[in-house]
């Protein structure tokens, strides 16, 4: 989730039921995590953090990041460790935390050539920060507590393995077509607006694309079994890059977010814009359609989904073994 003002929260908060897959879905990436462990010592360090905040599993703590989103004030019932949080972070606003705009031509996540759209509190660099801190490192300009800093990390592991948390569409409506107006490469996209990873295409069924894949995938892959049987079943599957990434644990996101961004292109590729929604609502929406058709859309994206929470679960336990290694 993402991009959402405190007044929309507060009326999806309302209906739960809209609001609850997109809480499925991180809760999963933490299963998995939980049943990928195999460090014995990051096993101990887990556990010991978690009594801090009276959880049990990665699970548990995987959507803390949600809820302390927009949250200002502490609420009655928030634990010590939520109180510091909002504390040591009075004014910011962590939304932005949770994701980064990148066109989905990029190859690279390099802030050198990228000043554009990578942010010093972009997803990558948030990650980052809570990879130093479950290190031991302390860093006086990112306060944070080393539970906070693994209640972050379970969250952002999962949202930086959706496609639009790290790729967002930037729009060119200077062409005649609009089947052309979504550009990918990171060239031309950097005088254009994007599309907020989604959030302002509209499919047909009047949703918003980066909600069905936050919601709808997640539900649809889940299906009729259980959050712990999914987990359990997706913590079985083996795909390529699963796991250890290459060098020092502070560079996985990055890696992680390159590698969700070749899942992004494939479904830029997969969309078209028919048309402007209005000439006059401000910030602009676009209607898409799925390709080829809306049934093999859905079914390609399922698979895709289940893979990028079995990914998810499993760097997030790789790493938390390359932290505490045994
Ligand atoms: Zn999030």
């Amino acid at each position: 989730m993402r991009r959402i003002s405190p007044l929309i929260l507060l009326f999806l908060c309302q209906y739960s039921h809209v609001f609850a897959y997109g809480v499925e879905g991180h809760r999963i990436v933490g299963k998995v995590a939980d049943f990928r462990l195999k460090s014995a010592h990051a096993k101990e360090n887990v556990r010991s953090l978690l009594l801090e905040v009276h959880a049990e599993s990665l699970g548990d703590i995987a959507n803390w990041a949600d809820e302390v989103k927009y949250q200002r004030v502490p609420k009655p019932d928030d634990d010590s460790e939520t109180i510091a949080f909002i504390n040591e972070h009075p004014k910011a606003d962590t939304g932005p935390w949770h994701y980064v705009d990148l066109p989905p031509g990029t190859k690279r996540y390099d802030p050198s050539t990228l000043p554009t759209f990578v942010r010093s509190n972009d997803i990558v660099h948030i990650l980052q920060h809570c990879i130093y801190r479950l290190q031991g490192k302390t860093e006086p300009d990112f306060p944070i507590s080393e539970v906070n800093a693994l209640r972050m990390l379970v969250h952002l592991a999962g949202d930086i393995h959706q496609p639009f948390h790290v790729a967002s569409g930037f729009i060119d409506e200077s062409q005649r077509d609009p089947a052309m107006w979504i550009v990918t490469d990171p060239v031309r996209a950097t005088k254009l607006h994007d599309d907020a990873g989604g959030n302002r295409l509209i499919l047909p069924s009047k949703k918003n694309i980066h909600m069905v894949f936050d919601v709808d995938l997640v539900r649809s892959a889940v299906g009729k079994f259980t959050d712990r049987d999914t987990a359990i079943k997706l913590s079985k599957i083996r795909v390529k890059n699963t796991g250890h990434m290459l060098g020092e644990p502070e560079t996985w996101p990055a890696q992680w977010a390159v590698d969700t961004l070749t899942e992004g292109r494939k479904v830029y590729k997969s969309i078209r814009i028919t048309s402007k929604r209005s000439e006059t609502e401000r910030p602009s929406r676009w209607n898409i359609v799925e390709l080829p058709t809306p049934e093999k859309f859905e079914q390609a994206n399922i698979i895709m989904t289940s893979r990028q929470l079995a990914k998810a679960g499993a760097r997030l336990a790789a790493v938390l073994d390359t932290i505490w290694p045994d």
